[in-house]
């Protein structure tokens, strides 16, 4: 089956063309700082994968997914030439609340309810949605399948997703902790199984999901059972613009020291905030860690506030589980950063989570799945490179095929 999958962010739109019985992938794009003047649009096609980068400047994120429509029909390197090749759509939603627990096929009544999801992640369920529509109207007869990074968390007991606040809020708005990065957390905890050679439902597993945003899960034998992100992506740990958790009485007072709209607060947290608050220079982990190597304190102060949080994250889920038997790094920072990790390890070798320093160096071993830990750490510790486009071109084709 050749599914798009669209992956669409606030201001960035990831695609892939895949043909699921191989795995094959044959189309990839990354579109960044959309709806800005310097957005651009990179596309490649198998076998070689060469970018060609066009200018998308000004376009919204499905005037973009249009325009890399049109260039897929025209290239003379696409694998398709006209869009009624695409067999199947599967989308990435951040949110699905607690209408979706599981992949669904969007039909009239699913996009009633994607609407009802939109406020739990106003930065990305919008554009996604948007989408959505846009691909219905053009491909009519092509299925169209949602994939929520919630549903994995769908698991967690009422103890780790309730909040404790006055019972009607729960009642009437359905406000608890809903989690994310769920196709990511599920994919690096049987990738993970598969490097230690165990069955997943055997295992305890702490992943770490660590990129522009960041989340970490308690995976009990295969099942989520807590996850750092709540309500929105906007709790849990200190991100690249976001604040994660902190004080709910601080929100109030700013409002009201600074006379703040929600909206104004809404943006302080979710894109001024974390790495880029405290660094004051950037939300990009390299740009930090290479002022921080210079000497520049707020960029090193962003960086221990970031490894705390993560270490006292790791530390209360191996409170949380009956059994630890690794942890798990995925995503831009987790893949790819050796000096995080080092940093990260560092503090927690007392828990039994024993970091080998040749074995974490990535000199040479990007994008390959492995164990980072010494042979006799307790707990190993594993890197997994994400792929989060094949997994949910593959659950796509599933309920595909089911149907
Ligand atoms: P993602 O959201 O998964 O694409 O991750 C993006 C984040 O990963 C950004 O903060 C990048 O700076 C960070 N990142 C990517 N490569 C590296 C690296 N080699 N070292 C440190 N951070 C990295």
């Amino acid at each position: 089956m050749l599914v798009l999958v669209v992956n669409a962010g606030s201001s960035s739109l990831k695609s892939q063309l895949i043909e699921t019985e191989g795995k094959i992938t044959r189309m990839k794009c990354l579109a960044e700082k959309l709806g800005s003047a310097n957005a651009s649009m990179a596309i490649s096609f198998a076998p070689d994968f060469k970018k060609a980068v066009y200018s998308v400047a000004n376009l919204s994120v499905s005037q973009c997914l249009r325009k890399l429509l049109d260039i897929m029909e025209e290239e003379p390197d696409s694998p398709i030439s006209g869009l009624d090749q695409i067999d199947a759509i599967g989308n990435r939603i951040v949110a699905g609340g607690e209408y979706f627990t599981k992949a669904t096929l969007i039909d009239a009544g699913a996009r009633e309810n994607l609407a009802k999801c939109e406020e739990l992640a106003p930065l990305h369920n919008p554009p996604a949605d948007t989408c959505i529509d846009m691909l219905r109207e053009l491909l009519p007869n092509t299925p169209q399948v949602a994939v929520f990074d919630t549903a994995f968390h769908a698991t967690m007991p009422k103890k780790a997703y309730m909040y404790p606040l006055p019972m009607e809020y729960y009642e009437k708005y359905h406000i608890r902790r809903y989690g994310a990065h769920g196709t990511s957390h599920r994919y690096a905890a049987q990738q993970a199984a598969n490097l230690l050679g165990r069955p997943l439902r055997d295992l305890g597993l702490i992943t770490c999901h660590l990129g522009n945003g960041g989340s970490i899960t308690a995976v009990n034998h295969g099942r989520s059972i807590d996850t750092t992100m709540g309500f929105t992506p906007l709790e849990g740990l200190m991100m690249g613009t976001r604040s994660g958790s902190i004080d709910p009485a601080i929100i109030t007072y700013i409002m009201r020291e600074e006379g703040k709209t929600f909206d104004e607060m809404d943006a302080i947290l979710n894109r001024q905030s974390g790495v880029l608050g405290i660094s004051g220079m950037s939300s990009d982990m390299r740009d930090v860690l290479d002022a921080a190597s210079k000497g520049d304190e707020r960029a090193n102060l962003a960086i221990d506030m970031y490894v705390y949080r993560v270490q006292k994250a790791i530390g209360s889920y191996y409170a949380a589980m009956t059994r630890t038997d690794a942890v798990v790094m995925t995503a831009g920072i987790g893949e790819n950063s050796a000096d995080l990790r080092e940093r990260i390890f560092a503090g927690l070798a007392h828990m039994g989570m024993i970091l080998d320093k040749e074995r974490n160096d990535v000199t040479g071993q990007i994008g390959m799945n492995r164990v980072i830990s010494i042979d006799d750490s307790p707990i190993k510790i594993c890197v997994v490179t994400t792929d989060e486009e094949m997994r949910i071109a593959r659950e796509t084709d599933n309920l595909i095929s089911q149907l």
